[in-house]
């Protein structure tokens, strides 16, 4: 079937769906498949379930009407949402980076919501099944759409690039993230400025960050629009005031005040500032955005309990988020403490880049710091401050005393640790 046809069948449908178990009435299925599963055997599962149609890409599964047969669903996939977007033809936001896309996207659409029918990646579907399925998520009400981009791998982002086309692109920072799958930080570089390649190769707009050095002279030959402190030549300034502990900056003639901890939050809501100013939202309508987005999932979320202020940041680490993390909490009031999980997926550099982060930990003006986890329990450096634990269960078995006084506490590890299970203790 061609893709214009099936782009007309799609527009009958609710919505694309790649999983029986959240199918509505009237979706249209497409069946991937993944290492542990076959979406084709789900097919009919998926038409009793209400679907419209269900995308297949194995004979055995063409079983009525309502089953489109195809040479290969994901790249079916990918190619209606390329078409869709194209058809669309609204203006679409872009934006990866090794930490912080997430938390810059909500708040891109927190601030561009105000004016504008928007329609942004949900959650963390950032990848070659997320972005498609982001793009066909637009309808003809959506009048920008905001694409959360990740990779752990060189080519993705070009691809996701190739897929959805965006006019305009931020690159949120080039750090310490999925060393293991790029091969070093300079290939994380070259990967997320793919990006940077397809808007300066096509003529459209970037947002930069003028005190971040790679962000200046990576998008040396493109157009940009440029944040930074007022007092310097920027499109856009905004001004950092403080973080005690929620970033608050300024902009024009407002203070605002954000619910986000931690200094790296305040590029991230720069750019969601600056990205409104570009797009002519009102200065009040940004203030009131950025002031009213409170994150959840685990990402830099302030709990309090047992009289203690923590810091909840188990969705994710990486050697450069716990740096930030790490300096952020130093900066604290009071008694801190840090109960800090390994980072996954760092390679042949796992060894360094988990020495570093205790060496870091223990230099700082932290109490106590708890090391959950077999990376950090094989580093050798000593420091009577510091405590190891192979494994969350070794942590939770010795009971640990986690009754200190009015303490700020971080917690802080990659996804697979799950430190989220730490609240528990207290
Ligand atoms: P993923 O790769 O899982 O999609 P992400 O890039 O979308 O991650 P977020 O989910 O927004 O990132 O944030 C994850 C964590 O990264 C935050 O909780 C915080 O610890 C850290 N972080 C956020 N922004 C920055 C930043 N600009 N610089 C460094 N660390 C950051
Ligand atoms: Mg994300």
């Amino acid at each position: 079937m061609k893709t214009a046809e099936l782009h007309s069948l799609f527009l009958t449908c609710r919505s694309a769906c790649t999983d029986t178990r959240t199918i509505q009435t009237d979706d249209i299925f497409f069946a991937l498949k993944g290492d542990n599963f076959n979406g084709n055997t789900y097919a009919s599962k998926a038409l009793e379930a209400g679907a419209k149609f269900a995308v297949i890409d194995e004979a055995s599964a063409h079983t009525s009407q309502h089953t489109i047969l195809v040479e290969n669903v994901l790249q079916t996939l990918q190619e209606l949402a390329s078409f869709h977007r194209n058809y669309l033809g609204i203006p679409i936001v872009a934006l990866t980076g090794s930490n912080g896309k997430t938390t810059t996207k909500e708040l891109i659409n927190a601030v561009l919501s105000q004016k504008y029918s928007t329609t942004a990646t949900k959650g963390n579907l950032n990848n070659h099944i997320g972005v498609p399925l982001t793009l066909l998520s637009m309808n003809k009400t959506t009048e920008i759409g905001i694409v959360e981009m990740g990779a752990n791998h060189l080519k993705e982002i070009a691809f996701s690039c190739h897929i959805a086309k965006p006019d305009y692109g931020y690159i949120t920072n080039f750090g310490k993230a999925h060393l293991e799958g790029f091969g070093g930080v300079e290939r994380v570089i070259k990967g997320k400025s793919e990006m940077y390649q397809y808007l300066t190769n096509h003529g459209k707009t970037i947002f930069v960050n003028a005190h971040d050095p790679i962000q200046i002279e990576k998008t040396k030959q493109a157009k940009i629009y440029t944040f930074g402190k007022s007092d310097h030549k920027v499109d856009v300034g905004v001004n950092y005031i403080d973080a005690q502990p929620f970033v608050s900056c300024a902009y024009h003639n407002y203070a605002i005040q954000s619910h986000l901890i931690g200094d790296y939050n305040f590029n991230n809501i720069a750019a969601a500032i600056t990205i409104g100013h570009y797009f002519k939202v009102d200065d009040s309508a940004i203030k009131t955005a950025i002031e009213s987005y409170i994150p959840t999932n685990n990402r830099s979320q302030i709990i309090t309990k047992a009289s203690h202020k923590i810091i909840l940041d188990a969705y994710n680490a990486n050697p450069t988020s716990m740096r930030a993390a790490l300096l952020n909490l130093e900066k604290q009031e009071g008694t801190k403490i840090a109960i800090l999980g390994d980072m996954f997926e760092l390679g042949k550099d796992a060894h360094k880049e988990h020495t570093e982060i205790v060496k870091l930990a223990t230099a700082l003006e932290i109490d106590k710091i708890y090391f959950i986890g077999e990376n950090f329990n094989n580093v050798q450096e000593y420091s009577e401050k510091l405590t190891l634990y192979p494994s969350f269960e070794a942590f939770q078995a010795k009971n640990p005393n986690l009754d200190f006084l009015n303490a700020t506490i971080l917690i802080k590890g990659s996804r697979g640790m799950a430190l989220e299970r730490v609240l528990d203790l207290f």
